[in-house]
């Protein structure tokens, strides 16, 4: 039997003190190794590990060297290893955050942060991440509009916005708007549209919180504008329509849209909630900003990180009294954003199209010849793959029942939940008692990465 080794005799000891070790003068095998484990300090002057120490923290380092002097005690490495070891766990970052390829086939993962940033997105974040002049005009040496050229590119996406807000995510731009809009007064809202958006997110328990009154109108499945006219009064802050973006009613049905809405005579808010600005071409139910605003509604609120494929926050576009209410009122400073979403937004409307429009826009032959290659890859080490047909969604950001042809690899359970834990993760989904990994929402360029996880 191996001594097992405690944590205790794996702890640190000062170089140059004695070393009580026991078990030395009872001869185990492991006697030899164990003298020969270089102290924690000495192994610390690794260049490579001081180097790592200024990136990551002392910490992180540390404990990378303890992990391995512990996988040599316990005979798994050559003590002369231990600093390659030690290298090799480091951690890339500082944040416990790990990069995941998403093989869920889930555009918006919202268990996976949602949208990806684009490469431009990601670049702008960089930038701005130190000093930045965010509310400065460097021209003149003054104080300059807070976001400024962020909101000046959403104006530029959505020309029938006479102003735009951001705020920290889509939840906060319904609660800005009902708290600035509504407290103390009505939200005419149909009752097919109180939603649940995930994870016990309940869009009228919102609204209510802020002050403001619910005035239901209509039914679970069929609202007319009659309804929502009975409904508007002197007590109405706004009529709100928010777009069920989880779930869809069908067979007999009835909204009321938007261009009706707008002779009430009252605000009319549409809470779109994907972000899409302009219409997609293959998701022709789903709403747009400027096609929402077009068609008479006084603000539109969306999400950043849905289908617009940018950063979290929260958009507010539309007229520009309403706007300016919203964006003045107090709690507008407790929800605004940071300097990195100022920044990651600005190029996502700016810059090339996003990782979500390009895995909506992928091509399914083109999916399947990835598939298959990545298939013939791994059967030729050994692997149990199949390359098979999937069905790719959009997710929670939007597009409910909407079904993207894809392709996928199918592969044992087991083997599917090891690659979880690689060095670079990949996560799939489960199907029919096997692991799915779909090619749909991951970028082409990281077919390698995916393929040398499964090698591995
Ligand atoms: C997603 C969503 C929200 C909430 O937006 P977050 O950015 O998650 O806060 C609100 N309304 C609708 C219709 C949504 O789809």
């Amino acid at each position: 039997m191996e001594p097992q080794v405690t944590s205790e005799m794996a702890g640190d000891r000062k170089a140059g003190a004695p070393v009580p070790d026991p078990e030395r003068a009872s001869g185990t095998p492991h006697d030899d190794v164990r003298r020969r484990i270089p102290h924690t300090d000495a192994l610390l002057r690794d260049p490579r590990l001081t180097e790592a120490a200024g990136l990551l923290g002392a910490p992180a380092v540390k404990a990378a060297v303890r992990e391995a002097q512990e996988r040599a005690r316990a005979g798994r490495i050559p003590p002369e290893r231990i600093g390659d070891a030690a290298v090799a766990l480091l951690p890339d970052t500082a944040s416990g955050l790990r990069a995941v390829i998403n093989a869920t086939g889930v555009l918006l993962h919202t268990n996976l942060g949602r949208a990806p940033l684009s490469a431009a997105a990601r670049r702008a974040v960089q930038e701005a991440a130190g000093s930045t002049d965010v509310e400065l005009d460097l021209q003149s040496g003054v104080r300059a509009r807070r976001g400024r050229t962020a909101l000046g590119a959403l104006r530029e996406r959505v020309p029938s916005a006479g102003a735009a807000h951001l705020v920290n995510n889509g939840a906060a731009a319904l609660a800005l708007a009902a708290t600035a809009l509504a407290a103390g007064k009505e939200i005419v809202i149909s009752r097919g549209e109180m939603v649940e958006i995930g994870d016990g997110f309940r869009l009228p328990d919102l609204l209510v919180s802020t002050g403001a009154r619910l005035r239901e109108v209509g039914t679970t499945n069929r609202t007319t504008a009659a309804d929502y006219a009975a409904a508007v009064g002197p007590d109405t802050g706004f009529v709100l329509k928010v777009h069920p973006s989880n779930f869809r009613i069908t067979g007999f049905t009835r909204a009321a849209d938007v261009g009706e809405l707008a002779t009430l005579g009252v605000p009319v808010i549409v809470d779109i909630g994907s972000g899409l600005l302009a219409p997609h071409p293959m998701l022709p139910e789903e709403p747009d900003a400027e096609t929402q605003l077009r068609a008479g509604a006084s603000l539109v609120t969306a999400s950043g990180d849905k289908l617009l494929g940018g950063p979290q926050c929260g958009l507010v576009l539309g007229e520009e009294n309403l706007v300016r209410a919203v964006s003045r009122h107090p709690l507008a400073r407790a929800l605004r954003v940071d300097k990195l979403t100022l920044a990651a937004l600005e190029a996502t409307l700016t810059g090339p199209p996003t990782p979500t429009a390009a895995a909506l826009a992928a091509d399914p032959a083109a999916l399947v010849a990835r598939a298959d290659r990545l298939a013939s890859d791994l059967s030729a080490h050994g692997v149990d793959v199949r390359s098979v047909e999937s069905a790719a969604t959009v997710g929670g950001g939007g597009a409910p029942g909407v079904i993207l042809l894809s392709a996928a690899l199918s592969l044992p359970e087991s083997f599917a939940a090891a690659l979880r834990t690689r060095p670079v993760p990949v996560v799939g989904r489960r199907e029919a008692g096997r692991g799915v990994l779909d090619m749909r929402a991951v970028p082409p360029a990281d077919d390698e990465r995916q393929a040398e996880a499964g090698r591995s």
